[in-house]
């Protein structure tokens, strides 16, 4: 039996005549860049999302660059993200000359604690980026209090959580990515909606927001030559468009087969008393971009290579929380201690997940952890 963490193949050939023929479209218009497809995609997503407008852009990383280039920042700038997330989120504010001032997360939901956020808000504080880590929101609501409190920006990294739903207090439901000021995305491959080559993409309810989001992945151009802003070339291909509008009208059912999935591990790997399963929270659907487990008494490295022995593959996201980065030292800020982060990189395994697992793969992994404890 033949497992990976992730199964494009069978994917695209699911949907392989829908997603030949829009690529063939494209050829025949040969609309690379900025085609008709680009603009249709962005309706269609924003629609999808409840935002108010998309723009899309080359890939994750830099719809989070060009979210923070639009609000108004001066070097120095302090910008609240979680220590433990991938490279990315905090990789674009060192790169903006602001400072990433690191918080911890909760060792449950592998979120931002939202009750460490305040202490380190400072006058040079201008936003927040909460990473929806894994597939399951942020504590949103108490985000967006703290920053309406102390007049910030709430940037969305939503790269693994497309198609989750956010539920406040009072019932309201609202997409993960139309809840904070801004909302960033990723095409990449691998991602629950992901595209064939990098791609990204950015929400907002907000006007001028969106037109200067617009600007700046295009050179900062007003018009074509005429350049009122420093901004940068990112671009969605049409190409890549042209597939993920396609893939659009299947991302509910491809999070609902991951969320079946991880029912699935759940129910079957609880009972394990040396792993923790996933948790879900009754403010936000999880839609699964990682089945994460945590693995007790330092037995992940141990468990990861058990697994490969059978052929199981497994990845560990991540395995150096921001703290521990050599890329961020004497960069980063932290005002707190960071122990749950380093907790979580020390115990966090990921097993295969993804919109085409078997029933008998699934079994297959089970039986190779329960063995391993056994
Ligand atoms: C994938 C990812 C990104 C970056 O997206 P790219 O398209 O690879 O640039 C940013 N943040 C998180 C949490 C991600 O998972």
């Amino acid at each position: 039996m033949k497992i990976q963490m992730v199964n494009l193949k069978d994917q695209y050939l699911e949907i392989k005549s829908e997603i030949d023929s829009a690529i063939h479209n494209v050829l025949d218009k040969t609309d690379f860049i900025c085609g008709d497809k680009v603009f249709e995609f962005a309706n269609n997503l924003s629609h999808y999302i409840g935002s108010k407008h998309c723009v899309t852009c080359a890939n994750g990383t830099d719809a989070l660059q060009i979210a923070l280039m639009a609000i108004d920042t001066n070097p120095g700038d302090e910008i609240i993200v979680p220590s433990f997330t991938y490279i990315a989120t905090a990789e674009v504010i060192a790169l903006l000359r602001l400072v990433p001032v690191l918080v911890d997360v909760n060792y449950n939901t592998f979120t931002i604690n939202a009750d460490l956020i305040e202490r380190n808000i400072t006058e040079k504080t201008k936003a927040i980026i909460p990473v929806h880590l894994y597939g399951q929101s942020a504590e949103m609501e108490k985000i967006l209090k703290l920053a309406e409190k102390y007049n910030l920006y709430v940037i969305e990294d939503n790269a693994q959580a497309i198609g989750a739903c956010y539920k406040f207090s009072n019932g309201l439901k609202k997409n993960t990515g139309s809840l904070g000021h801004i909302g960033c995305t990723s095409f990449y491959p691998s991602k629950n909606l992901g595209c064939y080559g990098d791609g990204g993409a950015m929400f907002t309810d907000d006007d001028k927001i969106y037109e200067k989001l617009k600007m700046i992945s295009n050179h900062g151009q007003i018009k074509k030559y005429y350049h009122s802003i420093v901004g940068c070339n990112s671009r969605l291909d049409t190409l890549q468009a042209a597939i993920l509008d396609v893939k659009l009208k299947y991302l509910d059912d491809y999070n609902l087969k991951r969320i079946e999935a991880a029912h699935f591990y759940t129910q079957n790997l609880k009972t394990i008393e040396e792993i923790i399963v996933p948790e879900e929270m009754d403010y936000s659907t999880h839609v699964y971009h990682q089945y994460t487990i945590k693995v007790l008494n330092n037995k992940r490295d141990e468990l990861q290579r058990y697994l490969e022995g059978l052929n199981i593959p497994s990845m560990i996201y991540y395995p150096v929380s921001l703290e521990n980065q050599k890329a961020f030292m004497g960069i980063a800020l932290k005002r707190n201690n960071l122990d749950v982060s380093k907790q979580l990189a020390n115990s966090v395994l990921s097993i295969p997940m993804h919109s085409e697992l078997t029933e008998d793969q699934q079994k297959h992994i089970i039986r190779g952890i329960q063995s391993f404890f056994s």
